[in-house]
């Protein structure tokens, strides 16, 4: 990955600290620009006439903003990095900065998978001209990645992207419009800022006119919450290596397997550690205490535990048969391996406890 052509917009931090006179100002860089953290703390002291202090414990997300602990050390603004603002208060002055990364892959290597993906769109589409006649064909029309029977209105090209790259989607639309696509930048709901942004936890701009979908960015952790969300073939291409890829069927199935194994060796276990998250934007308090009602209903104990950071070695050891993850939804999906118990979602624990169907399609866990 090429730093320097990562674009830090530290302008309207610079003004608002000289407006508001601040002394004391935190900085919240998430994990993969913690390097360049001492560089960017050089750079607001030499402009203006605060301190600043590194938050220094891992930051993955908006969701974590930092909160009492700033405040307890007398930090009167947080300067947050590359995320953007969600549908929460942190109760500290915040200033979101975007970065962003100057990227132009060619889209040519792309191709062959999308024009793949949207035949499956149309396949699924299913012309209304040809009625299904059995019930076997609508499962085989209708059915998407992840088991359910959701029929679509359209077969457009989603255009979505991790945040340093959102800048580029208008660019991007254009290149695959000329290519013959359909495109539209889906927008979601209020955890989510831009049109065409998705986070690990919230792919909320999917509708049923999209078909197919294109994510610009690195990594896996956004397309397989993609799929396992919306079920949809997704194409990737990455800004920083020019890569292009899809999400196989295979991984998905794979994870799902993975899954099916957890909610199966859950089925006949009696005590639960529900798990509370203590991040500002992870705090899912309602939904752990309705878990809480619905073991008790099935005569088994849930025991909520609260905190900030999830790991094995903070949970492991206590005489629970499963933890029920409440904080973020992808410490169940991605970690589970790390644990020695079981790990699952909600939606898991309701299939574990016979109220609702893991036949009817896998749900991902979003938090909205
Ligand atoms: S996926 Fe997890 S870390 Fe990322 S924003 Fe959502 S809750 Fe936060």
């Amino acid at each position: 990955m090429d730093l320097t052509k990562h674009e830090f917009e530290l302008d309207e931090l610079v003004e608002r600290i000289k407006k508001n006179d601040n002394r004391l100002v935190a900085l919240q860089v998430p994990e993969g620009l913690k390097m360049q953290a001492l560089e960017m703390m050089d750079e607001i002291e030499s402009q203006t006439s605060a301190r600043v202090v590194l938050s220094a414990d891992p930051c993955y997300g908006a969701c974590d903003l930092v909160h009492d602990k700033m405040q307890n050390i007398g930090v009167e603004l947080v300067a947050h990095m590359g995320h953007s603002q969600m549908n929460i208060d942190s109760g500290m002055p915040t200033q979101f900065i975007p970065v962003t990364y100057e990227g132009s892959p060619e889209i040519a290597p792309v191709i062959p998978f999308l024009h793949a993906h949207r035949n499956i769109a149309i396949e699924r589409l299913n012309n209304p001209s040809e009625p299904v006649t059995s019930e076997l064909e609508g499962l085989e029309k209708f059915e998407d990645m992840v088991g359910r029977i959701a029929p679509l209105t359209d077969t457009k090209l989603g255009l979505v992207g991790s945040i340093q790259h959102l800048h580029l989607l208008p660019t991007y639309k254009k290149y695959f419009e000329d290519a013959g696509f359909d495109v539209t930048i889906p927008i979601g709901g209020a955890r989510l800022t831009f049109p065409g942004q998705v986070l690990g936890c919230n792919y909320s701009g999917d509708d049923p006119s999209v078909g197919h979908y294109i994510f610009l960015g690195s990594g896996d952790f956004h397309p397989i919450g993609l799929v396992l969300h919306t079920g949809k073939p997704l194409a990737m291409l990455d800004p920083y290596t020019g890569d292009a890829t899809e999400m196989g069927r295979e991984r998905i199935e794979r994870i799902l397997r993975q899954r099916s194994s957890l909610i199966m060796s859950s089925m006949d276990k009696e005590r639960f550690g529900i798990l509370i998250g203590a991040k500002p934007g992870q705090m899912r308090r309602n939904l752990a205490l309705r878990m809480k009602k619905k073991l008790e209903k099935h005569g088994k104990k849930g025991y909520l535990l609260a905190m900030e950071h999830v790991g094995p070695e903070l949970i492991d050891f206590y005489p629970v048969d499963v933890f029920v993850n409440t904080a973020c939804p992808r410490i169940a999906i991605d970690d589970a391996v790390k644990y020695a118990k079981p790990m699952i979602t909600p939606y898991e624990l309701e299939v574990v406890l016979g109220e609702k169907k893991w036949e009817d399609g896998y749900k991902f866990d979003e938090i909205h």
